[in-house]
Parts: C-alpha cells; sequence; structure tokens
C-alpha cells in the first residue's frame, strides 16, 4: 500500500486532470456546456500539466520546490508566498524555464501573483480594522489548502469596466465592476463579471481582486476571494486558443490556452472565503499588488518568448539562407537587447524586493506580514519595454522570414501523392536543410504569425499584467522626478 509522504504536498499532472474531471459542469464554450477535460481544452490542461511534471523532474527541482511557511513541507512554487528575494528570483527564473519549454504562456502565474497579494492585503486590512475583521486567518486558512492540494490558481482581478471615464460608482450598470449586493451574516454576495481570466477554465480555484484604485464611497467594489471555480452562482464562458492539429509534422509541444469571461450571478461567498471586504484603500492596494507581482511574472514569460523568437528568427534567416546578412545581425540584436533588458529589469527587481508596497500619496510603506514584494519601478519598466516590444518581435520575424507562413499549404498536401513531392521540391530553400524540417519549421512560423493563437498571444503580451499606460502611470507617478529636476538644476546653476 501507498503511503502519503507528509512532508511533500505535491500533486502529479495524472491527478491535476483527475480533479478537474470531478468538477461541476459550468464552462460554456460556442453556445454549449463543456467537461473541463473536454478534448478542446487538453492543449491547455497538457501546458498547465508541465509545472505538474516540472515539479517531479530533478532538473527543475531547485526553481520548481519551496518550502511552505505555514506548514514546512515541500510545496510546489506555483502556490508558494515569497519569503525573501531568493523566492523572487527563482520565481522569475522558474516562469523562464516553463515558458521556453511549453512555447508561450505557462499559465499558471495568476495563482501565485493572486495569492501573494491576498496575503499581504488581507493582513493589512485586518490591522487597519483592530481585529474586527478575520480577513488574514481566512486567508491563512485557504492557502494551507490551496498548498496541500497543489491547486492551479488563477485570478480574476479585470472587470468589464464599462464607461473607461467613469469610475465604478458612477456607472450606470454598477455591475460594471464587480460588488457586493448583500451582506449577511455568514458571508457576502457579489455580483458582476471579470474577462479575459487566462486557464480559468482549468482552474481548481479563482481568486477575485479589484480592478483599480476605489474612492471610500466604493466599499462594495473593494472585495477580494477565493472559490472553487465551479463555485454555485459561477458561470465561466470561455475561448479556446488551440493550434492547427498536425497528425505527420508533430511539433514538439502543443501549447494551449484559455481565457475566460467569470459571471458572478448573486453569487454566495461565505466569510473563511472573503480576504477583503469593503476596505477601500487596501482594495486599490490589491489591484496595485496583483499587477505588480504579475508584471513581475512577466519578467519571467516575456524573456522566454524572446528567447523562442531569437532561436526562431535565427533559424528563419539560415533556412532562407540569409543568415550572414547585415541585417540580421542588426534584427537579433535588437531582440536580444530587449529580451535581456526584461530579463535584468525582473532581476533588479528581486534583488531590491522588500515587504513594502506603494501607496498613493505617501510612497513606499512596510506593507504586510513580511512577504516579499518586487521594486516596483523596475518590474513597470520590464513590462512595459517588452509589452510594447510584441508587435515589433512578430515584425522582426515577419520581415526574415518573408510570406511563405501566411501561405502554407495544410499538412495533408504534403501527404497527398498528388501534390507531396511537388511541393517538398517548391519547399526547398537552403541545401542544408532537410524538406521535412523546413515544413515543421514554416508551419511553426506560421503558427506564431498567422493563427488565431498567435494572434491572441500578441494581445496578451501587450495588455496582460496592465497596457502600457498602465505602467507608464505607475512608473511616473512612483519614479522620485523631483530629485531628478534638483540634479538637473544642480548642473545648470539654478537656484530658487
Ligand atoms: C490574452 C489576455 C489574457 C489576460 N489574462 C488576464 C487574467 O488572467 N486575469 C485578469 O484579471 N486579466 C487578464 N487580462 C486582462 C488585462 O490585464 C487587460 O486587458 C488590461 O489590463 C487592459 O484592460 P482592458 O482590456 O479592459 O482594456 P482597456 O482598459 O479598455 O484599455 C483600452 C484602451 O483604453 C485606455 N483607457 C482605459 N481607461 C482609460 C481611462 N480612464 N482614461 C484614458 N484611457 C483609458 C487604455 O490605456 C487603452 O489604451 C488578460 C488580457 C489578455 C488580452
Amino acid at each position: 500500500m501507498m503511503t502519503k509522504d507528509m512532508t511533500s504536498a505535491l500533486r502529479t499532472k495524472k491527478q491535476y486532470i483527475e480533479g478537474l474531471s470531478k468538477m461541476r459542469r459550468n464552462i460554456y464554450f460556442d453556445g454549449h456546456l463543456i467537461d473541463r477535460t473536454d478534448e478542446l481544452q487538453m492543449d491547455t490542461v497538457n501546458t498547465i500539466g508541465f509545472t505538474f511534471d516540472a515539479a517531479q523532474d530533478p532538473k527543475y527541482q531547485d526553481l520548481m520546490l519551496a518550502k511552505s511557511h505555514l506548514t514546512g513541507k515541500t510545496i510546489n512554487r506555483f502556490t508558494h508566498i515569497h519569503q525573501n528575494k531568493e523566492d523572487l528570483h527563482k520565481k522569475q527564473d522558474m516562469t523562464r524555464a516553463l515558458c521556453q519549454q511549453v512555447g508561450g504562456c505557462i499559465q499558471r502565474c495568476m495563482g501565485i501573483d493572486g495569492t501573494n497579494a491576498c496575503n499581504a492585503v488581507s493582513y493589512e486590512a485586518d490591522k487597519q480594522n483592530n481585529g474586527a475583521t478575520e480577513y488574514h486567518k481566512n486567508f491563512l486558512k485557504w492557502l494551507e489548502k490551496f498548498q496541500d492540494g497543489d491547486m492551479v490558481g488563477c485570478c480574476a482581478q479585470t472587470d468589464v469596466k464599462g464607461d473607461r471615464m467613469k469610475r465604478p460608482h458612477q456607472q450606470k450598470d454598477p455591475d460594471a465592476y464587480v460588488r457586493i449586493i448583500e451582506r449577511k451574516s455568514d458571508g457576502i454576495v457579489v455580483q458582476g463579471c471579470k474577462v479575459h481570466n487566462s486557464e480559468a477554465s482549468v482552474a481548481d480555484e479563482i481568486i477575485v481582486v479589484p480592478t483599480r484604485a476605489l474612492t471610500p464611497e466604493e466599499k462594495d467594489w473593494a472585495v477580494a476571494f477565493a472559490i472553487p471555480a465551479d463555485w454555485e452562482g459561477v458561470k465561466q464562458v470561455v475561448t479556446i486558443h488551440n493550434l492547427r492539429e498536425r497528425k505527420h509534422y508533430k511539433k514538439g509541444f502543443m501549447q494551449g490556452a484559455t481565457d475566460s469571461y467569470t459571471i458572478f450571478d448573486k453569487c454566495f461567498i461565505p466569510w473563511e472565503r472573503v480576504f477583503l471586504a469593503g476596505e477601500t484603500t487596501h482594495g486599490g492596494v490589491a489591484a496595485l499588488l496583483f499587477a505588480l507581482f504579475h508584471r513581475h511574472s512577466y519578467s519571467g514569460c516575456k524573456p522566454a518568448i524572446g528567447d523562442l523568437t531569437i532561436g526562431t528568427v535565427a533559424l528563419a534567416a539560415e533556412y532562407n539562407g540569409i543568415a550572414k546578412a547585415g541585417h540580421v545581425r542588426e534584427k537579433l540584436a535588437e531582440l536580444i537587447m530587449v529580451t535581456e533588458l526584461g530579463y535584468a529589469a525582473g532581476f533588479t527587481a528581486s534583488e531590491m524586493g522588500k515587504p513594502e508596497v506603494y501607496m498613493p500619496g505617501v510612497g513606499f510603506v512596510p506593507y504586510g506580514p513580511g512577504s516579499y514584494v518586487p521594486n516596483s519601478i523596475y518590474c513597470n519598466v520590464g513590462r512595459c519595454l517588452t509589452g510594447e516590444n510584441v508587435y515589433r518581435e512578430a515584425e522582426i520575424l515577419c520581415d526574415i522570414a518573408g510570406g511563405v507562413p501566411a501561405t502554407f499549404p495544410h499538412e495533408r498536401d504534403f501527404l497527398n501523392p498528388e501534390t507531396g513531392d511537388l511541393l517538398k521540391k517548391y519547399t526547398m530553400r537552403n541545401p542544408d536543410i532537410k524538406v521535412d524540417n523546413a515544413i515543421k519549421f514554416w508551419m511553426h512560423v506560421g503558427d506564431i504569425l498567422c493563427s488565431a493563437s498567435g494572434g491572441i498571444s500578441q494581445v496578451g503580451g501587450y495588455h496582460g499584467g496592465g497596457s502600457p499606460v498602465m505602467e507608464q502611470i505607475a512608473i511616473t507617478t512612483q519614479y522620485n522626478i523631483q530629485e531628478k529636476k534638483d540634479l538637473a538644476k544642480h548642473i545648470a546653476g539654478i537656484e530658487d
């Protein structure tokens, strides 16, 4: 008989999938209710599944495994609360390593980013309430289960937001931002819809945080909680991003992704799952903190996508026989600079990590129970730089690849005896490259540049974690520009 290792809380990919198969059906796709383990979702499940496989693989364990500060058990890093700078470094490096292997977003970072935000915010809100609330106790109880179950969390932050120029309490429909519609002795009832929730359709838990800073009259919108993804009162309408299926010219990894509209319809949340309910200042910090942790995750995933882009551009040049051309070198250098600067920004953010956050109008202050927060300026600088370069990177690949990825024939045309050999003959460019490899390569470039998944990934790379303007606002409000003005005045000889 197998005995459970009480010092470890790791699940296998198989156990994760079994868990999904037992969940209540509340996922809608293209007019139908589907199972979480529906064939359509399996590329995404396999992508997240890699986070379980990697935790069992000695090659990745230094990055993948952490020690729970609650139980001392060995846990998957995706369920960990950052205890020090080392944890921040490892999270960044883990994200880069995994994204490289699955060929894009690893999908599980929303959980670690949401939990780290709720950890700090629930603690501070209780402190403000002088013990009248138990948000942090609720959170820690929930976290222990989350870690012990090696659960996949997604983060539902982005609200539909209605009229962009109006605040939550000014909206014609107050449900434009998820809000509390009733407070009861045993919990709260919430209503609204969070959008673009990555991997919510294959997550065990949904972590909900506000989307923006809130004013004192917006108590009902200052709400954070976590519930199972199949909770009563929750409907998910999902979009599924799969690549074109290939049977013969198979890819090394078939990456998949999903994003949900998560609708909360008079949804009851018991108090033990509530981490914030009315504390507007901390609601704003929750929004800021999730975004900050998530921008730090981008300093791992965007460099990984950069790594893959650099490799793909270099191969495109080689397959086209132009590897030695001057403009190829220039473009590769550009890609390397953005990729490694994005990584360097995240590294610095980890190295300068502290248990503190930026409070508007106050500056950086100690915040939370001592858990670590990456430096905000460097997280924002890195995310903005790499996010804004998403389309430039695609442009470079498009340039070096030429038009072939857009019009490349489908797989079965290469297998059809009437067209296969002819197509192979006309696919040949560089005599040193085997034609079957060239076929796989141009299909892969088509996946990146011309597929629905490729397009979605670009929009995600640009807006995910916050549109560039959000990072620009964070950078300019938090940076000490006055100090720089004083420096400039000193050199200019200005005294006032
Ligand atoms: C693929 C993908 C995955 C994502 N995954 C997640 C996820 O897992 N969880 C999650 O919570 N979110 C997720 N997001 C959401 C992402 O964080 C948002 O898309 C981003 O914050 C921008 O918000 P928005 O889409 O509502 O765009 P908007 O905010 O509507 O932005 C559109 C434009 O309007 C401008 N704008 C908006 N408000 C104002 C204003 N008041 N004044 C002036 N200009 C304004 C913006 O700067 C931008 O130029 C994901 C997004 C994508 C595309």
